[in-house]
């Protein structure tokens, strides 16, 4: 018997079908304004039943991590304990508003002041602002910060940013976006930053580098603190892109290898689902020279109480009212919950998975950098002839996978990057393996299965530059 669900009929309306029993009207009848009725719109009929199945079926059309494995590099789609919903649930924190002030709103505040506290300490940074939406906007944050940090001090010729290759995507187009000219490092043999290059670029135009560490590579950059020197010696400041921070919590301190400035993803390590587009927060902490420029306001202490304030050269609001606070309940509850200790074991988690799965993808597929990896590893999918990076990870949905994010870093060809993130089992783990290993045989011995893929989807292989040109956003088409 076949058990699949029969595909989506999107068509259900049925004239005179309503959903609501509404009770006998009590007061004058009043006709809507006729300029409101739009006849044209033609509103589907529904009963109830069948719009709570429409949408169920609709959203089990889904990945999701509680249903799938989904190995998505840099994004760490890790599972996040259902109690951090639970505590942003409760409706002391669910229906506080920030226009009650701050006399009723100690609580919340001396959350988010206990939270900027305890990330402050996971970076070695001394001050932190949890205005930013996202990581991208940590970013812009940081990039301001530093830019008013230069002007400050009189020194307005400083408007370039060095990028090494290997950053992640947002770090180039967030300097471009805040005004900065980007110039790009190149990696050495290694995977790391080109030291001469770096040094060949740096004068004194230079505002800072920005550095994704562990970079998009899933490599520590071993030279860091040199970086950072040499970088500081030059009058920049040093951007550290932490967005990946599951890989290095609880193990190093990034303001101790030389990093001014990071924002980390509250919506990635710290316990926030996300890949939706929902909130996020992109958490930036500053070392001393650029606290007083952190955006605000953000929460502080004096005597007992607590309060909203803004840092002494602010670069000002990049959001209104105090951040996505549900995020921060979520991430308070997370850093609560694992401890000092077990922030240590969550990095750990994740770099031991990923190398793990990156040792038994090796026999299939080419690496591109072989040493040991941090929280991710870029693997290569040019296993047979005509055979694309495309054609597999559309194959890996046929076996229930999500596939891992493809074609980036850029400098990798047919780049498959993969991060399994610390809370998968052994078992996950090698059944994934097993998967990849098993279409790098049909990539040989049956091509055809890997270029028609997926084949039980919905939809089958789509045209993903029209689906981005020319959507179709309306379901009569
Ligand atoms: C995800 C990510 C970002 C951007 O974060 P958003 O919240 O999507 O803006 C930046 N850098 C790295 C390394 C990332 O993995």
């Amino acid at each position: 018997m076949n058990l699949k669900p029969e595909p989506l009929a999107f068509e259900l309306s049925s004239p005179g079908r309503v959903g609501v029993a509404l009770p006998a009207c009590d007061v004058p009848a009043t006709p809507l304004p006729k300029a409101m009725l739009r006849a044209e719109l033609k509103l589907p009929e529904l009963d109830e039943l069948t719009v709570v199945r429409h949408f169920t079926l609709l959203s089990q059309k889904n990945f999701s991590i509680d249903s799938q494995y989904y190995p998505l590099g840099s994004c760490t789609m890790k599972y996040n304990p259902k109690v951090n919903e639970q505590a942003a649930a409760q409706p002391g924190w669910r229906g506080t508003h920030p226009l009650v002030g701050d006399a009723y709103s100690q609580g919340a505040i001396e959350l988010m002041y206990r939270l900027q506290r305890s990330l402050e300490k996971i970076g070695g940074f001394v001050a932190s602002s949890l205005q930013p939406a996202a990581g991208a906007h940590g970013e812009l944050a940081g990039v301001f910060m530093i830019r008013a940090y230069h002007v400050s001090r009189g020194d307005l010729k400083r408007t370039t940013m060095l990028i090494p290759d290997s950053a992640h995507g947002t770090n180039p187009a967030t300097c471009t976006m805040a005004g900065m000219n980007v110039v790009t490092i190149p990696s050495n043999a290694e995977g790391g930053v080109d030291l001469d290059q770096l040094k060949a670029h740096c004068n004194d135009t230079v505002a800072g580098i920005m550095i994704t560490n562990p970079s998009t590579l899933g490599l520590f950059e071993r030279n860091m603190e040199k970086i950072a020197g040499i970088v500081h010696d030059c009058g920049g400041l040093v951007y550290g892109d932490g967005a990946n921070m599951n890989a290095i919590a609880g193990i190093v301190r990034p303001a101790d290898l030389g990093v001014d400035v990071m924002h980390y993803n509250l919506h990635k390590t710290f316990s926030t689902p996300h890949g939706g587009g929902g909130p996020g927060v992109g958490f930036v902490g500053a070392a001393p020279i650029l606290a007083p420029f952190l955006p605000g306001p953000v929460a502080v202490e004096k005597g007992g109480s607590y309060a909203m304030a803004m840092p002494e050269k602010s670069i000002g609001r990049l959001k209104s009212f105090y951040g996505n606070f549900g995020v921060l309940v979520r991430a308070y509850t997370y850093v609560l919950m694992l401890g000092e200790e077990g922030m240590r074991r969550m990095s750990e988690s994740a770099v031991l998975n990923a190398n793990y799965l990156k040792v038994l993808v090796e026999k299939h597929y080419k690496v591109k950098f072989p040493r040991r990896c941090m929280h991710e590893f870029v693997a290569m999918g040019d296993v047979a002839e005509g055979i694309h990076t495309l054609d597999i990870a559309k194959r890996l949905i046929d076996y229930g996978f999500h596939p891992p994010t493809i074609y980036f870093p850029l400098i990798v060809p047919e780049a498959i990057m993969i991060e399994p993130t610390e809370t998968e089992s052994k078992e996950t783990l090698d059944a994934f393996a097993a998967v990849m290993a098993k279409i790098a045989e049909e990539a040989k011995t049956h091509p055809e299965l890997l270029h028609d893929a997926p084949h039980d989807t919905p939809v089958g292989r789509l045209d993903e530059v029209a689906a981005a040109r020319c959507p179709v956003l309306c379901y009569r088409g």
